[in-house]
């Protein structure tokens, strides 16, 4: 069976980067987890493709790469957080968008972002400052959006195709994305090189409906291609009560009061991946007696 996996492959005796995912499986996961209508499926399972692609440079498996895009569309805010282990998980503020443009028969992707609005990047590689490059959005169609942030903000002129394609049945159909990059010193061949496949290629998420796996579509586009590498990547998105049980020790102590008199309990549900947790009154008195602690010790280290 097809799973989802990133190739990372040069050509052009390395002045070309190529980086081609397959995002079927995880587009999908993220349309179950946050009951996702098409036009935001596709929205945010391209912003999930691109930082996932994204990520791969990233050789710590902690470290992270998070995308956040808000074009004050009817989409609301979009974010996309992928680590250097391939695991990758996001949301959208509507999930209940569908909008097909009437031009050209597409689900209408730019609409719901907007315009007037960003594309931040934040790559977290576990330094003091993380690094922050952010753009105005273009045509909040994202593949558009980060080719101009890569040219902007990274000083890479790049190609990105990425795409959703939705089956009859509203489910993921086929994802992926390719990002093509002339590097730093590209001849002036390279460029026109790049310029015309760029041309003539398919959209990505047509080559992964034909089936072609990541590494065919790029030798198909650049014959004399070097594959360097593959890698998996996973929508997975990794909290726990536990996790959401410390957040909460976290907020201040007359809220955590509040919510144990007029509540008697609580109830959390994660942003990345809708799953809901639920905290007994106990549980609540734990998260109060941690803050408690951690305010005491506060305290003292003064
Ligand atoms: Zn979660």
């Amino acid at each position: 069976m097809m799973k989802d996996k990133l190739v990372i492959a040069e050509a052009m005796n390395g002045s070309v980067r190529i980086r081609a995912a397959r995002t079927t499986d995880l587009v999908e996961e993220a349309r179950k987890c946050h009951g996702l209508f098409p036009t935001s499926c596709a929205a945010l399972g391209r912003v999930l493709t691109v930082d996932a692609i994204m990520a791969s440079e990233m050789k710590d498996p902690d470290a992270r790469t998070v995308v956040t895009i808000n074009g004050h569309g009817e989409a609301g805010t979009i974010v996309a957080q992928a680590d250097g282990a391939g695991n990758v998980r996001g949301f959208i503020g509507n999930p209940q968008l569908y909008y097909v443009n009437e031009a050209t028969g597409k689900l209408d992707v730019g609409r719901i972002v907007g315009t007037e609005g960003t594309l931040v990047v934040t790559k977290d590689l576990g330094l003091k400052e993380p690094f922050t490059g952010v753009v105005n959005l273009r045509s909040g169609e994202i593949g558009d959006d980060f080719a101009y942030y890569f040219a902007i903000s990274e000083q890479l002129p790049s190609v990105v195709s990425v795409g959703v394609l939705i089956g009859t049945d509203a489910a993921v159909q086929a994802a992926g994305g390719m990002i093509i990059q002339l590097l730093p010193g590209a001849s002036e061949e390279a460029f026109d090189r790049v310029e015309a496949i760029a041309k003539a290629m398919k959209p990505i998420s047509t080559y992964i409906d034909e089936g072609k796996l990541p590494e065919e579509i790029i030798r198909l586009l650049f014959e004399d291609a070097n594959i360097l590498e593959e890698r998996d990547i996973r929508w997975h998105c990794g909290c726990s009560k536990e996790h959401f049980l410390d957040a909460m020790a976290l907020i201040s102590e007359a809220d955590l009061i509040r919510i144990l008199e007029e509540d008697h309990g609580a109830e959390i549900t994660c942003q990345y991946c809708s799953t809901t947790y639920t905290f007994s009154e106990e549980e609540v008195r734990s998260a109060l007696e941690k803050h408690r602690n951690v305010e005491n010790r506060e305290r003292f280290n003064r």
